[in-house]
């Protein structure tokens, strides 16, 4: 009888646990100079598609140990180890988000030290952009703000495990250090893509017919 009712307890209790875990803290660190207003436009990108909540951190010098001198730019590998060592078990940061206006750049294949819109861990918890190549083709305000969405969530996309999708439009596309491409795309994740990241979570991604650009660019402005 005593086991009956334990477990009973046990069912009643397992039906009551929480089906979905609390949307996740992004941490959102600016690193030397940075454009505050598109740090605010990428805050609202990120609460847009993903649900998340932000916290907009105080900002920090860039850590001189990524200083590139011979290109005079920031290794961006570097910049994720110090984004890592900020993220952690008291920071209250789930994941963390670099932004910067300096150039950044990476080792891409044979080329030793390549300039690049942003770099993401897979599975996290870090991620950098930088807005610097993001005014290419003598972009707009608008355009630009556009960019910076799109590329921080594409990075943050890494974060949450995601590698590159295929198909074109997608978030996930690899934009293979083109601003076109970048351009080209939707600002929604694939299907298969946000499936994946509420599998991770455990959690529900807002329901989005298409990105709403205007209102997240506005009502960030
Ligand atoms: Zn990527």
């Amino acid at each position: 009888m005593r086991l009956f009712f334990f477990l009973l307890g046990v069912l009643i209790f397992g039906s009551q646990a929480p089906a979905w875990a609390e949307a996740p803290v992004v941490c959102m660190q600016p690193l030397g100079k940075h454009d505050v207003r598109l740090l605010k436009i990428s805050r609202a990108g990120i609460e847009h598609l993903y649900g998340f909540r932000i916290r907009l951190l105080d900002g920090k010098p860039l850590p001189l140990v990524a200083w590139y001198a011979p290109r005079k730019r920031w290794r961006a590998e570097k910049l994720l180890d110090y984004l890592d060592g900020l993220s952690g078990h008291d920071s209250g940061c789930d994941y963390m988000v670099g932004f910067t206006s300096r150039d950044i750049s990476t080792t891409k294949d044979e080329i030793k030290d390549w300039g690049i819109f942003g770099l993401g861990t897979i599975g996290g918890p870090s991620c950098m952009v930088s807005t610097f190549r993001l005014g290419a083709r003598k972009a707009t305000k608008r355009k630009k703000a556009e960019r910076t969405i799109k590329v921080v969530n594409h990075e943050l996309g890494h974060v949450l495990g995601l590698f590159h999708h295929p198909k074109k439009g997608c978030l996930m596309e690899d934009a293979k250090g083109t601003i076109r491409t970048v351009d080209s795309e939707h600002g929604l994740l694939c299907p298969d893509s946000k499936a994946a990241i509420e599998r991770r979570l455990k959690l529900r991604l807002p329901a989005l017919e298409s990105f709403d650009f205007d209102k997240v660019i506005q009502g960030a402005d």
